[in-house]
C-alpha cells in the first residue's frame, strides 16, 4: 500500500482522482485491511491545513479527537471526550468518526450545531449536508457551523457488550425569526433530530419537539431529553 500525504487541496484532489482511499487514524480500517487485504493507494489528510483547523466555527476532518478542546462549542468537545478509550481518542479522527464509524458519537453534536460539511471530490471542494455525508461517505475536509447561544451534551453509561449508550445533544441558535432549539439523539444506532422555534418556555419547546422525529423516542429516552432541555433553557432564563 502506498500512503500519500497531500499538503494542498489540489494535491488531495489528484490523489482522489487516482483512487486513493481516505484514512484517518486507522483505528477501524487496520483490522479489516489485515483481514481482507490493503488498498493499493491510501491518503491521509494529516498534512493538509484545511483538514486540521480547530476553531469556534470550524473543525477539520483530520483532527484527532483528543485535540478537540474548548476552542469548539462544548457540545462537540464533550462528544469527542466520550468516544472510546484514551488510546482511541489519541488516534481516531473526526472524519473517521463521522464518515467511517457506525457509532458516530460526534454526529448528534454536529447536527445540533446545524453543521455543514466541506467535502473533497476529484472536481473540487463543495459544501454538503450531514445526511449526505452519512449516506454517501465522501471525503470530509472539515465542518463549519454558526456559533450557538448555548448547548449541552450527555452520553449515558453503556454496558459492556450491550447496545450503544443513549446520546442526547442540544443547542440554541439565535435565528432571524427567534431562538431555535435543536436536539439530536442517538438511540441504539439510529440518530434522530428535530427543532423547535421561538423557545421561551420549556414545556412549549418539548411539545414542539414531540411533533418532530424525536416524538418516536421511547419514554425513558424522552425523559433524558426533557431533563437536558429544562437545564439548557432554564440556565438561559426560560420559564
Ligand atoms: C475500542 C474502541 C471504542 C470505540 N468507541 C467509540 C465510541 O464510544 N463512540 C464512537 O463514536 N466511536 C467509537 N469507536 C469508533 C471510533 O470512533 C472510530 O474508531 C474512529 O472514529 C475511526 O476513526 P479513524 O480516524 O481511526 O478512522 P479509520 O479507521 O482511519 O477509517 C475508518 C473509515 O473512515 C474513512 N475515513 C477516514 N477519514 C475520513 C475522511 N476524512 N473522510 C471520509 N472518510 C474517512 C476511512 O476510509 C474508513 O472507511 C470506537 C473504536 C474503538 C476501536
Amino acid at each position: 500500500m502506498l500512503l500519500r500525504l497531500p499538503t494542498s487541496v489540489s494535491e488531495a484532489r489528484e490523489c482522489l482522482a487516482e483512487g486513493a482511499v481516505p484514512i484517518g487514524g486507522a483505528t477501524l480500517v487496520w483490522a479489516t485491511w489485515q483481514r481482507d487485504g490493503f488498498p493499493e493507494l491510501a491518503m491521509s489528510l494529516r498534512e493538509l491545513p484545511e483538514a486540521n483547523v480547530v476553531g469556534r466555527r470550524t473543525l477539520g476532518g483530520a483532527v484527532v479527537l483528543n485535540r478537540i478542546d474548548e476552542r469548539v462549542p462544548d457540545v462537540l468537545r464533550l462528544a469527542a471526550a466520550t468516544v472510546g478509550t484514551g488510546a482511541v481518542r489519541r488516534t481516531a479522527t473526526v472524519g473517521g468518526n463521522l464518515v467511517g464509524s457506525t457509532l458516530r458519537c460526534l454526529l448528534p453534536a454536529a447536527l445540533v450545531l446545524d453543521a455543514r460539511a466541506m467535502v473533497l471530490e476529484p472536481e473540487g471542494v463543495r459544501e454538503a449536508d450531514l445526511s449526505e455525508v452519512v449516506a454517501k461517505r465522501p471525503v470530509l475536509l472539515s465542518l463549519r457551523w454558526r456559533e450557538p447561544v448555548a448547548c449541552a451534551y450527555r452520553k449515558l453509561d453503556g454496558e459492556a457488550g450491550g447496545p450503544p449508550p443513549l446520546v442526547v445533544s442540544s443547542a440554541v441558535h439565535a435565528d432571524d425569526d427567534g431562538d431555535r432549539l435543536r436536539v439530536a439523539v442517538r438511540d441504539g444506532y439510529e440518530v434522530l433530530s428535530g427543532s423547535a422555534l421561538s423557545v421561551t418556555d420549556v414545556e412549549e419547546a418539548l411539545s414542539g419537539l414531540r411533533g418532530t422525529a424525536l416524538g418516536e423516542l421511547p419514554a425513558a429516552s424522552w425523559e433524558v431529553v426533557r431533563s437536558q432541555i429544562a437545564g439548557l433553557l432554564g440556565g438561559r432564563g426560560a420559564r
